[in-house]
């Protein structure tokens, strides 16, 4: 069974043709630059034209199509086949990320219009977490304004912390219902989630993805009182917004979001970087201890995403000195370059640590595939 999974972005469409049963790729492609002048198409109901031309004859084969969706709000608890009760649903959550949702749903008319024959799914990164109890997703604000604002924490990754759980609980031939896991997806954006018998419980993103890790260019955590202070010195409410998501993290502290330059820039004896690789693996930390709590024990952290899956210095960082609570790295399994899901922590550690590359693709491709039936 084949799902083409779509990614649309406000000026970009990014496309897979998944195989769900060989998890094989068929066909991938991007079309970049949408409604600009030498872009790959005016917009995105020309724009999907485009791509099913490039499909051509495999277009055919296509079972069903899963749409990746930001924010589901508190509407959308798991995936959902696309109607247009649900387009208004995803459209009415639009305010809680302006930048995001619009996109998408602009991704979902054009595919619904250029594959009337097929049923499409929309996974959301937020569904994951809507099984957070109320004490992880409130915050300590007036309820009333919070209620008006949809103000709580949804957080965001959903679909690859919900995918990785499940191949960590395969690779340690357990039953995810059985299991407390830590997921770390640490990439461009970074969140941790505390998985409880395979339902997030809390994780480290809140109404938006800034918060919790530190990111490329995302600040993370941040004293709401800093927004204040920043704003009261005269900066504009977008100059903020850029600040936070677009200056900040890596990239605010270093001059480079790209965690190999930071690294090699730290190698090379630069203050700058190596703070910022202290800031990240304490704030990573941070949120390993808390999770522990939360999870009330542990039986293994999982690395993920482009940092987690290839950077074995930095999963070494991210745990050190975290030996008294049975957290513990072999160097040599660390250290061996590999593309597959393994376990890196000795044999026998009381904590299994384990590297389990993320699929959001792949992810999605089942969802859909699973609800289509
Ligand atoms: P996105 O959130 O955009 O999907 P990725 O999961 O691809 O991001 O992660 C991108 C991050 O992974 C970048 O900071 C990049 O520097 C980092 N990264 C990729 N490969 C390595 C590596 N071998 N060592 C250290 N960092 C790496």
């Amino acid at each position: 069974m084949r799902v083409f999974v779509v990614n649309s972005g406000s000026s970009s469409i990014k496309y897979q043709l998944v195989d769900v049963v060989s998890e094989q790729v068929a066909l991938s492609g991007l079309l970049e630059r949408l409604g600009q002048s030498g872009g790959d198409a005016a917009d995105h109901e020309s724009g999907m034209r485009v791509v099913l031309d490039r499909l051509g004859p495999e277009a055919a084969s296509i079972a069903a199509v899963g749409h990746r969706v930001v924010h589901g709000g508190d509407v959308f608890t798991a995936p959902v086949v696309i109607d247009d009760e649900v387009v208004a649903g995803i459209r009415a959550v639009s305010s809680l990320a302006p930048l995001h949702n619009p996109a998408n749903l602009a991704g979902i008319d054009a595919a619904r219009l250029a594959l009337p024959g097929v049923r499409h799914v929309a996974v959301f990164d937020t569904a994951f977490h809507q099984s957070m109890p109320a004490a992880a997703a409130t915050y300590a604000i007036d309820r009333t304004v919070a209620a008006e604002h949809g103000v709580r924490r949804y957080g965001f990754h959903g679909t690859s912390h919900q995918f990785v759980a499940g191949r960590a609980a395969a690779l340690l031939g357990r039953h995810l219902d059985d299991l407390k896991l830590i997921v770390l997806h640490l990439g461009n954006g970074s969140s941790a989630t505390a998985v409880d018998g395979g339902r997030s419980i809390d994780t480290s993103m809140g109404l938006t993805p800034l918060a919790g890790l530190v990111m490329g260019t995302r600040s993370g955590d941040l004293d709401p009182g800093a927004l204040l202070h920043l704003l009261r010195t005269g900066l504009s409410i977008d100059e903020l917004d850029a600040l936070l998501n677009s200056r900040s993290g890596l990239l605010g502290l270093t001059g480079s979001a790209d965690m190999r330059d930071v690294m090699a820039a730290a190698d090379a004896g630069d203050a700058d970087a190596a703070l910022a690789l202290d800031v990240w693996a304490h704030r990573i930390r941070h949120y390993v201890g808390a999770y522990l709590a939360q999870l009330g024990g542990l039986d293994a952290v999982v690395f993920t995403a482009g940092i987690g899956e290839n950077a074995p210095a930095l999963r070494a960082r991210a745990l050190d000195g975290l030996g008294h609570l049975g957290l513990a790295i072999d160097a040599d399994r660390n250290g061996s370059p590999s593309r597959e899901a393994r376990v890196i922590s000795p044999d026998g550690a009381p904590v299994a640590v384990l590297v389990v590359p993320t699929n959001e693709e792949l992810a999605i491709a089942q969802a859909a595939a699973a609800l289509v039936g």
